[in-house]
């Protein structure tokens, strides 16, 4: 990491002050001239130049919305270029709450915009107006001019930017059109629109077909079986999760899932989706030749980084993304990118990352306005936390809640039955790298980060031995 972090150092100071052309007079804000700002606010961006502008209105920027407003320096100054039609939401309620079914008190817009996921305030459309941050909604950026420092968007406008800070995420990956995947009632999941698309069919669905076994197609499926949608779950690995899960916890979860009526067909490979006389999606066949009946195709087979129109800026080969250094900083002076789409260096374990998870989208957010707008330079060492919720809705037969922090690597001690809880050490050269607890109580999973940041030697004797997940965590913790 030493050597590309280094080759990352472009001599850019961390406060990056625009040239005098690109600042404007900071709006004063009093009480009781709240209209008269907005208005006074949403003019006086007409056609002038932007301070700071992120690209993209997810998760990380809702949350580096919130940090310019901290510092005092959104008023007038931040412009947020977003595809979507919504203000800032957290994006993994799409496919938890927002799935419930309907007389079950599903989650809905304005109810989880950013950044009520970390306890923040809810930054509804108006908490932006009110902020004097100029949005610019369903008018993606389509590319982008370095010299000039210009921004293009899909409606035509140009946007002169003194800072720019790329913040667009990942998309869906897609099956190719020409095996189907573009055909009605096929969806896949990144947005509102998507969540409400896949509702709608659901709606009038009976079988469903889950393409995928990682987490996506593990909380669709669990969401489906609230619908009592007669669900398969297919894909091509031997078990769920296989990014994380043991083949032995992975079975548990499948054996939940199935008392609960998902069907599973693993080491599988789609050959195509098939259309029916109507061209709606019927059915999915595999390479081995069987056909599953489904009126509704759910695929979660990953997700690539939006790099769109960014590509000049400099992008990593090995896990693709946007490459920039521990603040944040691309090759390009001025120009920073975050959350899923940056590809940076994840100093605890040495190596370049890309985190597509919703807990360093919050945090590189943060740190990377922090590193413009303040004197700011200790640089970003993220431990990285994974999570998922399924089955959490009224009446479900149980919640499952797990929580991942670290790194799995090494020999992997699993203690506990998966009733009422387990747990998964993973332990490398007798450290402890990486723990997983599922369905473990608020103060076990404080616990967790303590243990994968500190890495103590563990005596995985003791810890083989467990006879409950109480006992292990007290072994671990001991070890601190
Ligand atoms: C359904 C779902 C469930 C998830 N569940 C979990 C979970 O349980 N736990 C977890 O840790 N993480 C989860 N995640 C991942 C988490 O949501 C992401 O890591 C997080 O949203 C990343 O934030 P971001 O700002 O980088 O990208 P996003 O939140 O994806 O925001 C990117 C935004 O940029 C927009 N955009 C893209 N290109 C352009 C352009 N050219 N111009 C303008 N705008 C553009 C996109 O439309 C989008 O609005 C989930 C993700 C999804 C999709």
């Amino acid at each position: 990491m030493a050597s590309a972090s280094a080759s990352l150092k472009h001599g850019l100071s961390l406060w990056c002050p625009e040239p005098p052309a690109l600042r404007r007079a900071p709006q004063r804000s009093s009480i009781g001239l709240g209209s008269f700002r907005r208005s006074y606010a949403a003019a006086a961006f007409d056609n002038e130049n932007r301070e700071f502008v992120i690209v993209g209105g997810g998760n990380s920027a809702g949350y580096a919305a919130r940090t310019f407003v901290e510092h005092g320096m959104a008023d007038g100054r931040l412009c947020i270029v977003s595809k979507e039609a919504h203000a800032p939401y957290e994006r993994p309620a799409l496919t938890k709450g927002y799935l419930f079914p309907l007389d079950k008190k599903p989650a809905r817009l304005p109810g989880f915009h950013t950044c009520v996921g970390s306890g923040g305030e809810r930054q509804t459309a108006e908490w932006y107006k009110e902020k004097g941050i100029e949005m610019l909604y369903e008018d993606p950026v389509t590319s982008i001019d370095i010299d000039k420092q210009t921004l293009t968007t899909d409606s035509g406008k140009l946007l002169k930017y003194g800072s720019l800070i790329i913040a667009t995420g990942c998309t869906a990956s897609r099956f190719p059109e020409k095996i189907g995947g573009n055909l009605p009632g096929v969806h896949y999941i990144r947005d509102v629109a998507d969540a409400n698309s896949l509702i709608s069919s659901w709606e009038k669905a009976k079988k469903l077909v889950v393409v995928g076994g990682g987490y996506i197609g593990m909380e669709v499926a669990a969401a489906a079986v609230a619908w009592k949608l007669d669900t398969t779950i297919i894909f091509p690995e031997n078990h769920l999760l296989q990014r994380l899960f043991t083949p032995s916890l992975a079975q548990r979860y499948e054996e939940f899932y199935k008392d609960n009526g998902v069907k599973f067909m693993k080491g599988a490979s789609i050959k195509h989706l098939e259309a029916g006389s109507d061209g709606h999606v019927c059915s999915v066949k595999l390479e081995d030749g069987s056909m599953i009946e489904a009126d509704a195709v759910v695929i979660g087979i990953g997700a690539k980084p939006a790099v769109g129109p960014f590509e000049r800026v400099g992008l990593n080969s090995s896990v693709g993304g946007i490459q920039v250094d521990s603040q944040f900083r691309t090759k390009i002076p001025g120009i920073f990118a975050i959350g899923d789409v940056a590809a940076f260096p994840l100093k605890m374990y040495d190596r370049i990352a890309r985190v597509e998870h919703v807990d360093h989208a919050r945090r590189s957010a943060q740190h990377c306005a922090k590193s413009i707008l303040t004197a700011q330079t200790h640089i970003y060492d993220y431990l990285p936390y994974f999570y998922s919720r399924v089955f959490e809705y009224e009446g479900s037969p149980r919640k499952l809640w797990w929580q991942f922090f670290g790194d799995n690597v090494g020999e992997a001690i699993e203690v506990g039955s998966f009733d009422p809880k387990i747990a998964t050490f993973w332990v490398d050269s007798g450290k402890l790298k990486g723990v997983l607890l599922e369905s473990g109580n608020p103060e076990e999973f404080q616990l967790l980060p303590k243990l994968a940041r500190s890495q103590p030697t563990v005596d995985t004797t003791k810890l083989r031995n467990a006879s409950s997940v109480e006992e292990a965590l007290e072994i671990v913790q001991q070890s601190l």
